[in-house]
């Protein structure tokens, strides 16, 4: 019996533990955590040991399929090319580019081939259209983020483990495990800024697992988040509590700001968010006083109806409390190895500008090129000019979690031509006329990507794949073979490789010559030939270590990092905590942080009309839990296993109220549709506001999961009205949707 022992990545989540896996006899017989990774420290959730089960999963497409006569057959890859690219070449021949459009879904960010070479899917295929995962998590962050620092993905995070007051909202890392905050163990973290003296506020109508963290649970009526926000910053200012610190020369339209929160008093939003006025004062002292304080939201705040609003106000209040760029307060990460997506985009060299074109069906406009993800279904079943006929999905799985989800179900089989890169037929991929699958996490190289962008410390770890196959192709390289269908290229005479150099030398090429990059001014010819030999992603990788703050830069600094570096050293590297660097990440055309983009305060006059709208009976939020990863985990019998968590939570006031007993089934109806689902009567909701997690709904016909089929759950997206968006980001509000329950 032949025992090998493998230190890995979990690619899962942005936490990005370090795993001990063990093999015998090509199976995966062990995974606990690594205890010496330098980076997690021997933590790890319950999701991480899972890695062997899913590698094993026999559901999982090892070959790709094509739909024949209804069904899905297993076919050569060169079979299954063929019938892709005619797909594709059908739909762009007979009505143009704009009839085909991308979906990515969310685990392009913890896959190697996929954050690195959608970049080169979206500009070299031509596609103009599309649709991601992003509209309904976090784009409101990303446009405040591009207003006010000049960068979509210029996001600060919570510098944990120096704070010593921190206020959580919307956030839930008991069981995200930390989003736009990549931290292992999060909660121990928030637990020790208790112990060493400091505070943890929660801001959540749930009584989370982070709660149980926490110094205080403070909850608050979804959707209303940017109005209490908005009081503290009345407060600061009322109250003279503003302090900008370090940050006094470098910050524009302060007074724009102080203007704009007079009508937001506590008194005048506390009603509405159902928090007192002395509490919404007492918060914003707390904050003032703190010496190294940060305001951290997530999730809960850009799922809803004022998203974009609740977003910039975080990072106002980090600003006028001084904490923005401050050790203990909210930080720019500095990743050892940086992120395409975290290049300057040349579309907005002069500043973003948002709503350059609307959707045809619902005049959407435009964020980052992308419509809401719920009008991709009227796309789709609307005929007419421009009517979407072709659709790519990454690594997504639309059909659970887009809002309205009935619709885009309805809309898919319409399609003449979808193709999914995905491992598993699933609820969106069961329509596909064609799956082409990639690799299990165990199968490719890993180092996380863009997740480095918000790390609580500059480190990094490279995995070897523990079971390597060279027979299929990675995801990185069917990627670049559909960028190559879209351009023209047949599936004969198609070169991979030459179309990876392509995009390889172009960037290096572009980045030799963009100003305040590490090889600014070398000769790209130069730098090529000394890149490592082998293509995709890992040149690509060791390019952006080298390139990076503590690389080698190509012979300028001997001293520094290379991809071997890491290849030689198993539990990571660590550079070091989160360090200042405003001034390097800062990219607005002022060149200074702008605290008060039109575009934003714009919005303050529907935040105003909110305040005091008659309030609904009963709102909805979204959840999840530390066994689930959005939709596509639930086919691992251990994650699934033990009582059904697909429950409605209900607050015992308003389950005794509307005639609901815990165990028993509920009806739960929203202007979107309607569903049953379990009860599960708890004190930890809030009156008035009952949960439903996402990412369930796994009983529809065709789909081979057969573990999920076992646990079905109820899709909470049938209940999501795909119009309820925070209007000035197009992301979707899944949180805040009145419904109405009774018993089933
Ligand atoms: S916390 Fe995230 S990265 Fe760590 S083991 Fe769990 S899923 Fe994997």
């Amino acid at each position: 019996m032949s025992e090998t022992t493998h230190y890995r990545t979990c690619p899962l989540c942005e936490a990005m533990c370090g795993l001990e896996v063990t093999v015998e006899n090509d199976r995966v017989t062990r995974i606990r955590p690594d205890d010496d990774d330098v980076w997690s420290k021997g933590y790890i959730c319950p999701k991480g040991t899972t890695l062997g089960y899913m590698h094993e999963d026999p559901d999982r497409l090892r070959a790709p399929v094509v739909k024949r006569d209804g069904e899905f057959v297993e076919v050569s890859w060169d079979e299954a090319l063929r019938v892709a690219h005619d797909k594709i070449r059908g739909v762009i021949d007979t009505h143009g580019m704009d009839a085909l459009a991308i979906y990515y879904g969310n685990p392009i960010a913890h896959n190697i081939s996929l954050a690195k070479y959608v970049a080169p899917l979206t500009a070299m295929s031509g596609i103009t259209v599309g649709y991601s995962a992003g509209t309904v998590d976090q784009w409101p962050k990303n446009v405040s983020a591009a207003l006010m620092f000049g960068g979509m993905w210029t996001i600060p995070t919570v510098d944990l483990d120096r704070a010593d007051f921190v206020m959580m909202i919307g956030a839930n890392p008991h069981a995200s495990q930390g989003s736009l905050l990549a931290a292992p163990d999060v909660c121990g973290r928030l637990r020790e800024i208790g112990r060493r003296g400091g505070k943890v506020v929660v801001v959540d109508p749930r009584r989370t697992g982070t709660v149980k963290y926490a110094d205080e649970w403070l909850p608050i009526r979804p959707g209303t988040d940017a109005a209490l926000l908005m009081a503290m910053v009345n407060v600061l200012f009322e109250e003279n509590l503003v302090s900008l610190a370090h940050l006094e020369a470098k910050v524009n339209g302060l007074d724009d700001v102080e203007k704009l929160c007079k009508p937001f008093t506590p008194e005048f939003v506390a009603a509405t968010c159902a928090v007192p006025a002395d509490r919404i004062r007492l918060l914003a002292r707390e904050l003032a006083a703190a010496e190294r304080g940060a305001v951290y939201g997530r999730i809960g705040t850009c799922n809803q109806e004022f998203g974009t609003l609740a977003s910039w106000l975080v990072d106002v209040l980090n600003v006028l409390t001084g904490n923005l760029d401050r050790e203990g307060g909210s930080m720019f990460a500095n990743p050892i190895a940086w992120s395409i997506t975290m290049l300057p985009n040349p579309e907005y060299t002069d500043g973003f500008e948002f709503g350059r074109w609307k959707s045809r069906v619902r005049g959407a406009p435009e964020v980052f090129g992308q419509f809401p993800v719920s009008c991709m279904a009227e796309e789709i079943a609307t005929p007419g000019k421009g009517q979407l006929k072709g659709l790519l999905t990454i690594a997504g799985n639309p059909a659970i979690s887009a809002p309205d989800a009935g619709k885009l179900h309805d809309a898919l089989p319409m399609l003449d031509c979808l193709i999914s890169v995905d491992n598993w037929i699933n609820e969106t991929s069961t329509h596909a006329d064609v799956i082409l699958p990639g690799m299990s996490a165990l199968e490719i190289p890993h180092y996380d990507d863009i997740i480095w962008s918000w790390a609580v410390g500059s480190a990094g770890n490279y995995s070897p794949p523990v079971f390597p196959d060279t027979d299929r192709p990675q995801e990185w390289q069917i990627l670049l073979m559909l960028a190559g269908f879209c351009m023209g290229q047949s599936p004969d005479e198609i070169d991979v490789d030459g179309l990876d150099d392509l995009f390889f030398h172009g960037l290096v090429d572009a980045l030799t010559q963009m100003p305040g990059f590490a090889l600014e001014g070398r000769d790209a010819r130069e730098i090529i030939p000394e890149c490592r030999e082998e293509g995709g992603p890992l040149r690509i990788l060791d390019f952006q270590i080298r390139t990076g703050p503590f690389g080698d830069h190509f012979g300028a600094k001997p001293d520094g990092l290379t991809l071997a570096d890491f290849e030689a050293a198993p539990h990571g590297i660590h550079m070091g905590p989160m360090i200042p660097r405003l001034a390097e990440v800062l990219k607005t055309p002022s060149g200074k942080v702008e605290l008060a983009p039109p575009y934003i305060t714009a919005d303050l006059g529907r935040l105003q009309k909110r305040v005091g709208r008659k309030e609904s009976d009963l709102l909805l939020v979204s959840r999840r839990h530390v066994r689930s990863n959005n939709s596509w985990m639930h086919n691992v019998p251990s994650l699934v296993s033990g009582r059904d968590r697909c429950t409605l939570l209900v607050h015992p006031d308003d389950a005794s109220r509307c005639g609901v007993r815990d165990g028993a089934k509920a009806e739960v109806r929203s202007e979107a549709g309607v569903i049953v689902v379990p009860v599960e009567v708890s004190d930890e909701m809030t009156p008035g506001v009952v949960s439903l997690p996402h990412g369930w709904g796994h009983d529809r016909p065709g789909i081979r999961v057969a573990v999920a089929r076992e646990h079905p759950g109820v899709n909470n997206n049938l209940l999501a009205p795909g119009t309820f968006v925070d209007e000035i980001s197009g992301n979707q509000a899944v949180n805040g949707i009145p419904v109405v329950i009774r018993a089933a």
